[in-house]
């Protein structure tokens, strides 16, 4: 059976263009083989025997959207570290695979893993790709690339060598070098590393200090690119940010403190900042305050505070925005990523269409998957949203998830009204 893949037809719909900004009213996308076929005006659509058609009349549809950096294999729960201490590591992937399906439920069809444990996110992404459960389409990096030493772990030894499996923390430039080469055959499609500590990390380490050399980081990036992977940067404090941009990092995670200088130089290098701004909202709150030793508290207010200025400078003076929320991280569920887009909208100053577009194209071209993703365009694949309601015109519509009545990733109709309708081809099963 099914020898011949059905054609999927979206009919009639208001079809947002990721790249112009524009709506196109009565609109038509023709689906074939996991990609878009034809885009057009309704009456010009040619109908062909066996086409599944959906009936878009009076929706909205757009591309689906890229969430650019989540912990797949974490959920979020203000317990974090005890969860760590309950969960056996093979119960990863199954954590990860409840996790990815909640942002292809709520609209995100391209999720970039930034950090999980090891050969979880790999093997995940296989899976989804072969259509064996559904999922959205996912981009990895196994291992982080990470530079230990400025911070004293404040954590038992368990933890501390959990950590130590969970990242590489190479050092010099040959090392670093076979480091980048690992993620490569470990099936990494790109780099994580930080430029700083972190606002969780021990009370010890600063968010503005760094410890890699200038020739480390360089090695990391030019390795990568030799590798047709891109690489990101976890970085809070300026200075760290400033040693990731003048290296050639291409995406800046958090982005937290910025100023005039670092905004120059992260226009002049082209440098996309991902602003997670729901991790540190998440922090901030009340039942995590209390969770948190005193030193973090403060970090954790202080960066929640600036972050939301630097971000608005940032997108002010033109610097390019993808959307990540950090999901994983405490008090930061997954399937929540609507909420940072509304963020961009309410914090950063984007307009909806702005907000749509980093959601969309800006975050597909900032993880190098522009060329597939990212909008509504023939020869990509076909990642579409259905929406009732259209977030253009209010963008707390984006944040529903029940306003999108499709969610259609590689072709397939993977989630309607927020259910799941996706599973493996029966065709597998014995007569
Ligand atoms: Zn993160």
């Amino acid at each position: 059976m099914n020898v011949k893949e059905e054609r999927l037809v979206i009919n009639s719909g208001n079809v947002f263009d990721s790249i112009s900004g524009k709506v196109n009213p009565n609109t038509s996308i023709v689906v074939k083989d996991r990609k878009i076929l034809w885009v057009g005006p309704t009456d010009q659509y040619e109908k062909e025997e066996g086409d599944n058609v959906i009936d878009a009349t009076g929706k909205f549809a757009m591309p689906g959207m890229v969430e650019c950096h989540v912990h797949i294999y974490v959920t979020g729960t203000p317990q974090y570290e005890r969860e760590q201490l309950r969960t056996k590591t093979d119960m990863y992937h199954y954590i990860a695979l409840n996790n990815v399906q909640k942002h292809l439920q709520t609209g995100f069809t391209c999720v970039r893993d930034a950090g999980c444990y090891p050969g979880v996110a790999p093997a995940l992404r296989r899976i989804i790709d072969q259509g064996v459960v559904a999922g959205p389409r996912l981009v990895v990096t196994d291992k982080g690339i990470w530079q230990w030493g400025n911070q004293e772990a404040v954590a038992p030894d368990h933890m501390i060598n959990f950590d130590r499996e969970h990242d590489q923390v190479p050092y010099g430039v040959d090392a670093v070098k076979h480091a980048v080469r690992d993620l490569k055959y470990r099936g990494a499609q790109y780099v994580k590393t930080a430029t700083t500590g972190g606002v969780l990390h021990g009370m010890e380490s600063k968010v503005s200090f760094t410890l890699w050399t200038e020739e480390e980081l360089v090695a990391i990036v030019e390795e990568a690119h030799r590798n047709d992977m891109h690489v990101a940067s976890h970085a809070h404090g300026k200075a760290g940010i400033v040693k990731a941009v003048k290296a050639g990092i291409d995406t800046i995670e958090h982005a937290s403190f910025l100023d005039e200088e670092a905004v120059d130089l992260l226009l002049k290098n082209d440098t996309y900042i991902i602003p997670t701004q729901t991790a540190a909202m998440s922090l901030v709150s009340p039942t995590l305050m209390q969770m948190m030793p005193p030193e973090v508290q403060k970090k954790t207010i202080e960066v929640d505070k600036q972050m939301k200025i630097s971000h608005k400078l940032a997108f002010e003076r033109g610097v390019k925005i993808a959307i990540g929320t950090d999901a994983g991280t405490p008090g930061n569920y997954h399937g929540n990523t609507g909420n940072e887009v509304r963020l961009m909208v309410e914090d950063v100053g984007m307009n909806t269409t702005q907000a749509l577009q980093a959601a969309t194209i800006e975050g597909a071209r900032a993880i190098w998957m522009d060329e597939k993703i990212g909008s509504i365009e023939k020869g990509k694949f076909a990642d579409i949203l259905i929406c009732n309601q259209n977030p253009l015109e209010n963008i707390n519509h984006i944040t529903d998830y029940k306003n999108f009545s499709h969610v259609i990733k590689d072709g397939k109709i993977m989630v309607e009204n927020g259910q799941i309708v996706y599973f493996s081809p029966k065709k597998s099963l014995p007569k």
